[in-house]
């Protein structure tokens, strides 16, 4: 039985960032960057005004001074080329090309008009309410580093210099295959035995919040069925994500489905609980194969685990074997936990106020308790937690 760290070692070897593409910048949040970004341009990019008002020459708009106000007004957009003489006051507003001479505008608000004339009510400084070419950054200045997540003000940022698209390794397709005779699709009546398909929404969800592009599919308990569905999985997606029917039942015939469509399994069991039965294998083609639990809570924790980290690297995060990027959580104990069994065991917990809680019964189909869980909280192997004690886990 592989060791939860090895098996995700093993599994991160088999992944690569998918290939860098480009995308337009508004789908490009929450994507890392696959290169470099450079200023194409200063910015500002031209010195321009800061407010609406007069440009001016900053040593003659004294307190009281009465000056000439220019017969042509300079608006935000096209520069008409003007020149603020000695003496004079352009009518300006915010964003417009400031007039060569001036160096300084006075806001409308302190001044007086008179005719022609404004007397100006309070002095400026040279430079005051003026925003200088460049004096956010400069052409050539790095603005962004391959890594970088695509946030809303990063995207605001490349779209200020003109750039329409941006290189992000693209999303891997995760196809989600459920598999069970005795599910039904929510909306459809249920007869008496049947449960409805509570994993294909779930984890189909899951590899959207994740990052990457879901789909997903079923097949009844039936090898001819499931080689079909899962044939057309292995075509379309860079990772497939069967869910139950993976044990050695003789209604479980994941494994010989995926034998005979040519699968290798790297591995089948890691020690971790919730964790059996487990499967990864990879296709010739170079497509993931994931086998977990049919349970929704063990299907959702080793999805956590050995998953996320993988559509992680795909999408181009550095991704350590020993953190699986769900976000670190601590906290302090409310309540004793244990583990008396020889597998580290993730409990769904509640991290509230620095506290931890147990969320509800931990048994693999509770999945109430795990709709209110937070955080996967490892228990080593027979590990006592006395309340008061540190605790931390994963964020979920
Ligand atoms: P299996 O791994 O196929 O033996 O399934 C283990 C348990 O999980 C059984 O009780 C199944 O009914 C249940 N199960 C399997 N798949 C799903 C699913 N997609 N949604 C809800 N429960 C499931
Ligand atoms: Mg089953």
């Amino acid at each position: 039985m592989l060791e939860e760290l090895e098996a995700r070692r093993r599994i991160l070897e088999f992944t690569s960032p998918g290939a860098v593409i480009w995308v337009p910048l508004e789908l490009a949040l929450g994507q890392v960057l696959a290169q470099d970004i450079v200023g194409a341009m200063d910015s500002p990019v031209f010195d321009n005004s800061g407010m609406d008002g007069y440009a001016v020459r900053a040593a003659e708009a004294r307190e009281g001074a009465l000056l000439r106000v220019g017969t042509t007004v300079q608006p935000a957009g096209g520069d008409l080329g003007l020149v603020c003489e000695s003496g004079e006051a352009i009518r300006i507003f915010t964003g417009a090309v400031l007039p060569q001479g001036a160096d300084a505008v006075v806001m409308q608000e302190d001044v007086e008009r008179e005719g022609d004339y404004i007397r100006v009510m309070e002095p400026v400084e040279p430079g005051e309410n003026i925003r200088w070419r460049g004096s956010d950054f400069c052409a050539g200045q790095k603005l962004l580093r391959r890594g970088d997540i695509m946030t809303p003000t990063r995207i605001g940022l490349l779209a200020s210099q003109g750039i329409p698209e941006v290189p992000v390794h693209g999303k891997p397709l995760v196809q989600v295959v459920t598999t069970g005779d005795e599910l039904v699709e929510p909306g459809a009546p249920l007869i008496p035995g049947e449960i409805y398909n509570s994993n294909s929404p779930m984890l189909q969800t899951a590899v959207e919040k994740a990052g990457a592009i879901g789909a997903a599919s079923h097949s009844c308990d039936d090898l001819e069925e499931l080689k079909t569905v899962l044939g057309r999985a292995l075509a379309v997606a860079d990772i497939v994500v069967i869910a139950g029917g993976v044990s050695v039942g003789e209604r479980d015939f994941v494994k010989e489905a995926l034998n005979q469509l040519g699968v290798v399994t790297e591995f089948w069991r890691v020690r971790v609980k919730p964790g059996k039965p487990f499967v990864f294998g990879r296709h010739p083609d170079g497509t993931l194969v994931f086998g977990l639990p049919g349970n929704p809570v063990s299907a959702y924790v080793t999805f956590s685990l050995f998953v996320i980290p993988v559509i992680r690297k795909m999408l181009g995060y550095e991704v350590d074997v020993g953190c699986v990027g769900l976000g670190e959580v601590s906290g302090i104990a409310a309540e004793p936990m244990s583990n008396p069994g020889d597998r580290p065991h993730y409990l769904r917990g509640v991290c509230e106020g620095g506290r931890v809680r147990l969320s509800g019964t931990q048994q693999s189909h509770a999945i109430f308790g795990l709709s209110r869980a937070n955080c996967l909280v490892r228990l080593a192997p027979g590990q006592e937690v006395v309340p008061g004690e540190m605790l931390s886990g994963y964020g979920i």
